[in-house]
C-alpha cells in the first residue's frame, strides 16, 4: 500500500485519499471482530496485513440499500467522509466493494460510544458536557462551513477516543451541497428530530443546532426534554410543548439550551453565535480546534486494538472465523473481483448492481 497515514489520523487533508494510489481489497485486511452493527450493514475491527494498523470496517449490503432507497446515502456517507478532515471527525481511509458489498474503512475509534459511557458515568456535570459541546460544535462548524448537515447527532454517533476527545461517526445520513432540504428526507432518530423536520418544512444546518440541544440537555438530564414512548406523542410535544428544564441546570446552561432549542429555525443560534454564548466563556476555542483541552475522563483502554469498550456483539450464525463471518458462509455467498472505488467520488446506481 502506498502512503502511511498520520499517527493521530486527523489532519491529513482531504487527498490522502488519493495516496492510496493501489486498489484495496478485503484480503488486504484481517478481520480481528465485531464490533457493531449499523442500519445497513456491520463494523468490524480490522488490522490492515501489511501496515499493521487498526481500522474499523464498514460492511454495507447492496442488497439492503436498494431495497431501502438507501443508495443516495450511502453514496452521501462515502462522499462526506472523503471530503471530511478533521480530528474530530472520523477519517475514510479505504472505500472499496464487491459483487454484493460495499466497504468503508475509517479511524478505528477504541474508547466506545458516548453513549455506553453516558449510561454508565451519566448525567454529565455541566463541566463534561462543555466539553462535548465544545469538540462537537467544532465538528458541526466545519462540516456546516461545507454545506453539510449531519442530521443524525446522538451519543451512539459519538466515539470517545483512547485520549478522551471525540470523534463524529456514522454519516450514512448526512447530506452534503445542502441549501434547505424537504419533507422527501425526513430521517434522523426520533428524540433528535427538530420540529421544521416533523412538520415537513424546508430545513438546513439549523437542525443539527437543535440536536446539539437535544443532546446537551440529555447529557447533563439522562434523558431527552420531549421524551415519551410512544412516537407520534413525542413528536406532538417536539412541536407545540415547551420545556421545563430541571431546577439544577445553571442559567447560563439554561439560556444556551434556549438558544439551540428554538423551535423557530431561523431564531436558533448559530454554530458561531453558539461559540459566543456567556457558558463557553471560559473555553479557548483555538485550544478547543487543536485538541488541547483536557477531556473529563479517559477511557480504559488496553491499547489501539482494544474492543472492551464495544458490548460484545452476537454472532448471527456459528462461523469458524471472523473471516468466514465476513463472507457469510450462512448464506453461502461468495466474494470474488474486489475493487478499489477511492477515485470516483459518484457511485451511482448502476454500480450498487
Ligand atoms: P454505524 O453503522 O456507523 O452506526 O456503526 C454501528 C456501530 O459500530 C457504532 O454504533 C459503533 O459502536 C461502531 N462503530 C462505527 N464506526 C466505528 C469506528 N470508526 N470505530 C469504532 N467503532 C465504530
Amino acid at each position: 500500500m502506498g502512503g502511511t497515514p498520520s499517527k493521530d489520523g486527523s489532519r491529513d487533508s482531504f487527498e490522502t485519499l488519493s495516496i492510496f494510489k493501489e486498489k484495496a481489497t478485503i484480503d488486504d485486511f484481517e478481520i480481528l471482530k465485531y464490533i457493531g452493527k449499523g442500519h445497513f450493514g456491520k463494523v468490524y475491527q480490522v488490522r490492515h496485513k501489511t501496515t499493521s494498523k487498526i481500522y474499523a470496517m464498514k460492511t454495507l449490503k447492496k442488497s439492503q440499500i436498494q431495497k431501502n432507497n438507501q443508495i443516495r446515502n450511502t453514496k452521501n456517507e462515502r462522499n462526506v467522509l472523503a471530503k471530511s478532515s478533521h480530528r474530530f471527525i472520523v477519517k475514510l481511509y479505504y472505500a472499496f466493494k464487491t459483487e454484493k458489498k460495499l466497504y468503508l474503512v475509517m479511524d478505528y475509534v477504541s474508547g466506545g460510544e458516548l453513549f455506553t459511557h453516558l449510561k454508565s458515568r451519566g448525567p454529565f456535570p455541566e463541566s463534561w458536557v462543555r466539553f462535548y459541546a465544545a469538540e462537537i460544535l467544532c465538528a458541526l462548524n466545519y462540516l456546516h462551513m461545507k454545506n453539510i448537515v449531519y442530521r443524525d447527532l446522538k451519543p451512539e454517533n459519538i466515539l470517545v477516543q483512547s485520549s478522551g476527545h471525540i470523534k463524529l461517526s456514522d454519516f450514512g445520513l448526512s447530506k452534503s451541497n445542502i441549501e434547505q432540504s424537504n419533507c422527501e428526507t425526513v430521517c434522523g432518530t426520533p428524540a433528535y428530530l427538530s420540529p421544521e423536520m416533523l412538520k415537513c418544512e424546508a430545513y438546513g444546518t439549523s437542525v443539527d443546532i437543535w440536536a446539539l440541544g437535544i443532546l446537551l440537555f440529555e447529557l447533563a438530564a439522562g434523558t431527552t426534554p420531549f421524551y415519551h414512548k410512544n412516537r407520534i406523542a413525542m413528536s406532538k410535544r417536539i412541536i407545540n410543548t415547551e420545556i421545563v428544564y430541571p431546577s439544577d441546570f445553571s442559567y447560563e446552561f439554561k439560556s444556551l439550551l434556549e438558544g439551540l432549542l428554538r423551535k423557530e429555525p431561523k431564531e436558533r443560534l448559530s454554530a458561531n453565535e453558539v461559540k459566543r454564548h456567556p457558558f463557553f466563556e471560559s473555553i479557548d476555542w483555538e485550544k478547543v480546534e487543536q485538541g488541547l483541552l483536557s477531556p473529563p475522563f479517559i477511557p480504559v483502554t488496553f491499547g489501539d486494538a482494544d474492543t472492551s469498550n464495544f458490548r460484545e456483539m452476537e454472532i448471527e450464525c456459528s462461523p469458524n472465523s471472523p473471516q468466514e463471518l465476513l463472507e457469510e458462509p450462512c448464506r453461502s455467498e461468495s466474494y470474488s473481483g474486489f475493487s478499489f472505488a477511492e477515485e470516483s467520488n459518484n457511485m451511482n446506481i448502476n454500480e450498487l448492481k
